[in-house]
């Protein structure tokens, strides 16, 4: 099976960006290693600086289970949270972005923040307050975008 980045030709080459990643999936294991993760430690209120607030419970409830094929076992998929390899028979959520989970890995993980701790895929949560951050960030980034284009339009 092709991976995600592959799939979507994104590769991550911003070394902030897999940092970001990979401190993600840090957060998602020491969630299942018993480790509290202390939000509440980071006393910004600004939202690019916070985890974003938790999946909402319908959108995790719905998650698509699958089970996985003899093929995606062989080819030695794992479980990006805990590492270890999926076997055939198994029965795994798949997330909106199609990466694979056990339920005990990505559960918990969900009940704390919403994205997918290996690409950042955002799944809807129930916080108004955020929804409407991710909106607004979306309408700042578009109007950057259409800066850009005329800055280049004008001085190239
Ligand atoms: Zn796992
Ligand atoms: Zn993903």
């Amino acid at each position: 099976m092709a991976s995600y980045f592959d799939e979507h030709n994104c590769e991550p080459t911003v070394p902030e960006e897999q940092y970001r990643q990979n401190a993600l999936l840090e957060l998602a294991r020491s969630l299942l290693s018993g480790i509290e993760i202390d939000l509440g430690g980071l006393d910004v209120t600004d939202w690019d600086h916070r985890l974003p607030p938790p999946a909402a419970k319908k959108v995790v409830e719905n998650l698509p289970k699958v089970t996985l094929t003899a093929k995606q076992a062989d080819a030695g998929l794992k479980c990006p949270v805990c590492l270890l390899e999926f076997e055939e028979d198994e029965t795994v959520r798949q997330l909106p972005c199609e990466h694979l989970f056990h339920s005990a890995c990505i559960l918990p993980w969900l009940g704390k923040t919403n994205s997918c701790p290996l690409c950042r895929d955002e799944l809807p949560t129930e916080s108004h307050e955020y929804e409407e951050y991710k909106q607004e960030k979306a309408r700042r980034q578009q109007r950057e975008h259409r800066l850009e284009y005329l800055h280049g339009a004008m001085y190239t």
